[in-house]
């Protein structure tokens, strides 16, 4: 299985309520000295939006980068970078999700705190792209994946090797699905 459908499956079964049994203690222990994800994934703090969960995954197997809005900066392209040429993921996601606050934040506009400041100014290009919300949250994704490819000569040259598929997935609260755009 590949990794994306190895993502999929895990988010039927999270859908379903029924996750695949884990014995952590196990994975724990086999990954002691070393780790080996097979994804990297960039997502919103959101404490709904929890990789592990939304893709019934255990220690171990995802590498996980979150911060408000799943935006880019140079630490966060760094991170990406250990995932994907270090630790060597052959699957990096841009995990969005509906309704995300700070996406709808940066949409209102109005004054706030300089650092808060730093994040809406990330999600501005989406936001001046026009649309609703959801618009601006897939849009935001969409110019993450590009800021990755733009930032990163280590993601570019992977991906013109074939050792790295990029895939934008957004997240829905209702039912706890997944879409991969
Ligand atoms: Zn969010």
């Amino acid at each position: 299985m590949d990794e994306l459908n190895r993502l999929l499956e895990g988010n039927k079964r999270y859908m379903s309520g029924k996750l695949a049994e884990k014995d952590v203690g196990s994975a724990r222990e086999a990954s002691k000295n070393k780790q080996t994800p097979f994804a990297t994934i960039l997502t919103c703090s959101d404490s709904r939006v929890v990789p592990e969960f939304i893709f019934d995954a255990n220690v171990g197997e995802l590498f996980v980068i979150r911060n408000a809005g799943n935006i880019i900066d140079d630490i966060v392209l760094g991170t990406i970078e250990y995932g994907t040429e270090h630790l060597g993921t052959p699957l990096l996601v841009v995990l969005g999700h509906e309704k995300c606050g700070a996406v709808t934040a940066a949409c209102s506009g109005g004054e706030c705190p300089p650092n808060i400041a730093a994040i809406m100014s990330k999600i501005k290009p989406a936001k001046a792209k026009g649309g609703g919300v959801e618009e601006v949250i897939d849009n935001n994704m969409k110019n993450v994946v590009d800021e990755i490819r733009d930032g990163s000569e280590i993601v570019r040259h992977l991906e013109k090797e074939g050792r790295l598929k990029i895939v934008e997935i957004k997240y829905f609260f209702e039912n706890g699905r997944v879409e991969v755009k």
